[in-house]
C-alpha cells in the first residue's frame, strides 16, 4: 500500500501493474530487428521464472490455457481418456482437456479453501483417469500430499494450474512444481502480467524435448537454435505457443518487480484479514485463511456470506459506496459445455454453495490506504440479514 489519495472515482477491483523499465524494455525490442519469440527477453524473463519458482525447465507461452493445452498434447490424450478437475476452478482446465477429445469429470472442493478435495478426487478416479489436474485458489496450496497419494500408485501425473499461486509455497515446497506441469498466467488481472501471457513449468525430464517441439509448431527448431542441429524440420504434431519478445520484455520487467508487487498485494491482504476479523465474527462471516506453513501469493481476498442474498447484497452494498467487488467462478459442471462435455460422480453441492457465497474484495498492488479504508469501512458498515 502507498500513503495519498485514492481520489473521487470508484475503488476498482483490478488494475494491472505497470513496472518499471517496461518501456525501456519495449522501446530495445521495436528498435531491434527481433520481436519474434525465443529472443534476449524470452531468455532473461524464463530465467527469472526459474529462480522463482524453482522449476528446473521453464517454456514461456502465450497463455496459460496454452501451457494448459500444451500439458494434454504431451500426455497424449484423445478420446475416452478421463481427466479429474475441480469444478471451481477456470474454464481453460476444462477446455484444455476437451480439446484433445478427452472427458473432464469435475471433482467437489474443500469449503474451507475453495480448493479441490482429495475425497472427491478419489471417488472420481476411474480406469480412464489419465490425469488429475489441480488449481490452487487465491494461491492458497491444494492438499498435495493427498492428491499424490492417489495419483502416485496408479501413475497418473498431476497437472497444476498454478495461474493463482506464482510465488506461493506449501511445507516448503513451491507451487507449480509439484506436479509434472505446473501452469502459470501473465493475464493482466493476475499478480504479475504482460497483458497475455503464460508459462509451462515441466518438473519431469521426460517431457522436456518434446515440449520445445509442440511450443515450435511442431519444429525442432530450439534445437537448431541452440547449435544442436544444423537445420530444423517437422517433428511432431504442435501449434505456435511462443510469446513475442514484446511480451516477453513487458513481463521481464514485471518479473524484476515481483517482490515488490508481492510485498504490496500482501500488504493489502493483511490489512483486509486484521480489518474485518471483528466484523466476520460477529456476522456469521467466513473469511479467506492460509494453514500455517502455508506462503499464499496474496492473489484475492474473498469473504464467505451467510447465504446467496447476503453475497449480493454485499457487493450492492458496496457498489453503491463506490467499491467494485466481484462474485467468483460459475462451477464448470454446471455450465453450458460442462454439461454437454463432463461428466460428475454426485451433485457437486459445496462448490455451488461455495460460488454463492463468495465475495472478492478489490486487491492490486497499487492500491493506496485510503482505497484499502473505503473497501474495510464498505464491509463493515454492512449487516447480513
Ligand atoms: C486466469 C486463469 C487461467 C487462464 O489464464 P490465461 O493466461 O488467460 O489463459 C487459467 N486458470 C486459472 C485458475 C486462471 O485464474
Amino acid at each position: 500500500m502507498a500513503g495519498g489519495d485514492s481520489g473521487g472515482g470508484d475503488v476498482v477491483f483490478s488494475r494491472p501493474f505497470r513496472a518499471p523499465g517496461e518501456l525501456e524494455n519495449l522501446d530495445r525490442v521495436l528498435r531491434s530487428d527481433h520481436s519474434h519469440g525465443d529472443g534476449v527477453f524470452t531468455a532473461s524473463a524464463t530465467a527469472r521464472l526459474r529462480e522463482i519458482t524453482g522449476a528446473g525447465h521453464v517454456l514461456l507461452t502465450t497463455s496459460c490455457t496454452h501451457a494448459l493445452e500444451m500439458a494434454s498434447m504431451l500426455l497424449d490424450l484423445g478420446p475416452g481418456d478421463e481427466v479429474v478437475l475441480p469444478t471451481f476452478t477456470f474454464p481453460s482446465a476444462a477446455t484444455a482437456i476437451v480439446t484433445r477429445g478427452a472427458t473432464p469429470v469435475f471433482a467437489d472442493i474443500d469449503p474451507r479453501t475453495g480448493n479441490v478435495d482429495p475425497e472427491s478426487v478419489a471417488e472420481a478416479v476411474t480406469e480412464r483417469t489419465r490425469a488429475i489436474s489441480v488449481m490452487h485458489y487465491g494461491g492458497v496450496a491444494a492438499d498435495l500430499d493427498a492428491l499424490e497419494a492417489i495419483a502416485r500408485p496408479r501413475g497418473i501425473p498431476i497437472i497444476e494450474d498454478n495461474a493463482h499461486g506464482l510465488g506461493g509455497v506449501s511445507g516448503g515446497r513451491r507451487l507449480g512444481t509439484e506436479g509434472a506441469f505446473g501452469a502459470q498466467s501473465f493475464h493482466d488481472t493476475k499478480n504479475v502480467h504482460c497483458g497475455e501471457g503464460g508459462a509451462l513449468l515441466i518438473n519431469d525430464e521426460r517431457y522436456v524435448a518434446r515440449a520445445e517441439i509442440i511450443r515450435e509448431k511442431g519444429t525442432d527448431r530450439s534445437r537448431f537454435l541452440r547449435g544442436a542441429v544444423d537445420k530444423y524440420s517437422w517433428q511432431d504434431a504442435g501449434s505456435s505457443y511462443l510469446p513475442s519478445e514484446l511480451n516477453a520484455a513487458v513481463l521481464d520487467a514485471q518479473l524484476a518487480a515481483f517482490d515488490e508487487i508481492q510485498r504490496r498485494r500482501r500488504a493489502v491482504w493483511d490489512a483486509y484479514a486484521a480489518g474485518l476479523a471483528d466484523w466476520a465474527g460477529e456476522h456469521g462471516v467466513d473469511t479467506m485463511s492460509a494453514a500455517p506453513g502455508l506462503e499464499h501469493s496474496a492473489h484475492l481476498y474473498y469473504l464467505l456470506l451467510p447465504e446467496h442474498e447476503d453475497q449480493q447484497a454485499l457487493i450492492a452494498h458496496l457498489k453503491a459506496r463506490g467499491v467494485r467487488a466481484a462474485f467468483h467462478y460459475i462451477p464448470l459442471d454446471s455450465a453450458p459445455a460442462g454439461l454437454r462435455y463432463g461428466r460428475r460422480v454426485r451433485p457437486l453441492d459445496r462448490a455451488a454453495r461455495f460460488h454463492d457465497r463468495l465475495v472478492r474484495l478489490p486487491l492490486w498492488a497499487g492500491m493506496t490506504d485510503a482505497e484499502v479504508e473505503r473497501v474495510l469501512d464498505g464491509v463493515r458498515s454492512f449487516r447480513p440479514r
